[in-house]
Order: structure tokens, then C-alpha cells, then sequence
């Protein structure tokens, strides 16, 4: 019966404690949802790293693609994303939601399974956040907060000449995945996901997987100069590692890594949508710089996060970012990254 009302039929309050009848609080949350504030405990010498990411629909999803359950688990992810690119541990988050007050009350259902489910799998509590009404499209923000030793938490700034630009698993799948989409593919059913390469580079899409075991484990290693995950497109995200850096780099085009599926799917296309690949977004890798002599280690290191990584380029001395072509010669992508502001 439930499953045809609409959440202004709930009320903010009965919207708040339907949200919370899904969460556990473990002991590093003293005070959970349902005060003013939460009340959270870090662990000894650890400090708090904390970022936040606002979803708009026909902004950053459609509703029409994007199911409320992998809508809720992306809007985590890629909050999760941010704690991981620093090297720390994922452990709080606050969700504020501005719905359509005619939303169905199954979608918000649906969307608080995927954020727990989640929130779940990397150990994160939802402690808080806000509701209210929206008149244009579903608003959603998530901020999350994690922790870490101040010794082990990698920033943008660290990267040497000499290092090895590194990227884990592969890149433009999540990118041709909105392709897909867009040119009118219908994502399967949460079901039979996974089967087939359009599902597999849809689902990439549709519902990130966060790097967090890869990250702390790189950042426990100490291995790491400097980190960022990949959001944009390589090449945007390099180029920030560049910026803070104070360096440049030299990739090259045919180390890029791209699965089977989007090898695939590239068939369709008259020519290899390396744009893709450099400038796509939301992969949610990992792009890092460490010095060559780790090679050896941070692939063990990454297999055992069951996650392929690879050196992609060479940092450089030299501040501009270049792309070599297998020839050697220098390779211009069409386009840079996705930029909201972007004329
Ligand atoms: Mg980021």
C-alpha cells in the first residue's frame, strides 16, 4: 500500500525517522540522527578530513536512467571517492535531500536502501543532515567525513619529477556508459546487471565503486607522493596534481588502461574515442604519483585491494601536462574534463 504514497504524505519528521530506521550507529558515534547535532569520537591522534558533493537532477543524473537504489549508492560513492583520494578512513556522512514534495515515497525508499547499502560496505554512518521541499528536481548534498594519521594523508602537492604517474583499474568506462544512455540504451534491471559489456560500462556509471581499501592501503604504505581521484578525466585531474605540485607530466596514450567492454563498445565508433578515455568523468579511479623504484610493491600492494593499477606517464620538471601517442609524438585531446562553468 505504501509503495503509492508520496513522502509529503509523511511529513519532515516521519520523512527523518524513516530515513533513520535504517541505521546502526557503532561506538564512534556517540549521538546519531535525531538531536541538533551529531556527536562523533576520532580515533587517538587521528585528524578529520571532511567533503561534500551536491547531485542535481538534469544536472548530474536523470531520473529516467538512474534508478532511486543506485541513485542513493552513487550519491555516497562518489563522496567516499574524495575521503579515499586522500589516503583516509571513510566514517560519517550527512545527507540533505530537497525533494519534489510528489515524489514517490518507494523512491525515497529505494534511494535510502542504495545509500545505506553503501554507507554499509565501506563503514560509513549517516549521522544527520535535512529535508526539504524542492519545486525544481530533486536536490541531493552529501557531505562526508573520515580520518586519518596527519602523517598518512596524501594531498595534491607531493608529486616529484622522476615520480611514476600511476591510475588504478580503467578509464572511459563510466564515460561511454553516459553514451550509451544518452544514444537511447536502457540500463537492465539491478538483476542480470554485470552480463553484458553495455550493462557492465552502464553500471559503471550508474553506481561508481569508491577506491577506499586501495586508497588507505597506499597511504598506509607510504609509498605515495600525491593523490587525487579521477572525477573529471585524467587529464583535468592530473592537471590539478600538476598545479599543487608544481610539476607537469608526460603520459602516454596507449598505457591508458580501458576494459574489454569498452574496447567493445568502441567498434561503433569511427575512430578510437581517446577523448573518452582522457577526459571522461566519473571513473572514480585513483590517479597517484610514487617513485619508480615502488613499482613492484604498489602492484602487489593493489592486487591485494583486488584492484589492477598502472604506471600511465612520467611526472615531470616541466609544468605543462603533454600526451604522447605511441609514435612518440605529441597527441592534443578535443576536450578537457567536464567543467560546470564552462562557457
Ligand atoms: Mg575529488
Amino acid at each position: 500500500m505504501t509503495r503509492d504514497k508520496k513522502i509529503s504524505e509523511l511529513g519532515e519528521f516521519g520523512l527523518i525517522s524513516r530515513i533513520a530506521a535504517g541505521v546502526f550507529a557503532p561506538d564512534n558515534v556517540i549521538t546519531g540522527i535525531g538531536d541538533d547535532a551529531a556527536v562523533t569520537v576520532t580515533d587517538q591522534g587521528m585528524q578529520l578530513l571532511t567533503s561534500t558533493d551536491m547531485l542535481l537532477e538534469d544536472v548530474h543524473f536523470r531520473r529516467r536512467w538512474h534508478d532511486p537504489y543506485r541513485l542513493g549508492r552513487k550519491s555516497l560513492a562518489v563522496n567516499i571517492s574524495d575521503i579515499a583520494a586522500m589516503g583516509a578512513i571513510p566514517r560519517w556522512a550527512l545527507l540533505s535531500l530537497a525533494m519534489p514534495s510528489d515524489l514517490p515515497l518507494n523512491f525515497l525508499d529505494d534511494f535510502t536502501r542504495g545509500f545505506l547499502s553503501m554507507a554499509g560496505e565501506h563503514g560509513v554512518t549517516l549521522i544527520g543532515g535535512d529535508t526539504c521541499s524542492s519545486r525544481s528536481g530533486l536536490v541531493i548534498s552529501v557531505t562526508v567525513m573520515g580520518e586519518q594519521l596527519p602523517a598518512l594523508i596524501l594531498r595534491r602537492s607531493g608529486a616529484r619529477p622522476g615520480d611514476d604517474v600511476w591510475v588504478t583499474g580503467t578509464l572511459g568506462d563510466a564515460a561511454m556508459g553516459l553514451k550509451l544512455l544518452e544514444d537511447g540504451c536502457v540500463p537492465s534491471p539491478l538483476t542480470g546487471e554485470g552480463q553484458g559489456g553495455g550493462d557492465y560500462l552502464v553500471s559503471r556509471q550508474l553506481d561508481p565503486t569508491p577506491r577506499s581499501a586501495a586508497g588507505l592501503a597506499l597511504a598506509g604504505a607510504g609509498l605515495v607522493t600525491a593523490m587525487i581521484d579521477i572525477s573529471d578525466g585524467i587529464l583535468a585531474d592530473f592537471g590539478h596534481i600538476a598545479e599543487m605540485s608544481g610539476v607537469g607530466a608526460t603520459l602516454r596514450l596507449n598505457d591508458l588502461p580501458v576494459s574489454v567492454p569498452f574496447r567493445t563498445a568502441v567498434r561503433a565508433f569511427p575512430q578510437f574515442p581517446h577523448h573518452l578515455v582522457l577526459s571522461g568523468g566519473e571513473d572514480y579511479e585513483l590517479c597517484f604519483t610514487a617513485a619508480p623504484i615502488h613499482r613492484e610493491k604498489i602492484t602487489e600492494l593493489l592486487k591485494k585491494c583486488s584492484l589492477a593499477g598502472m604506471p600511465v606517464g612520467i611526472v615531470t620538471s616541466s609544468p605543462e601536462v603533454q600526451v604522447l601517442d605511441a609514435d612518440g609524438a605529441s597527441f592534443l585531446p578535443k576536450k578537457q574534463g567536464f567543467n560546470h562553468f564552462a562557457p
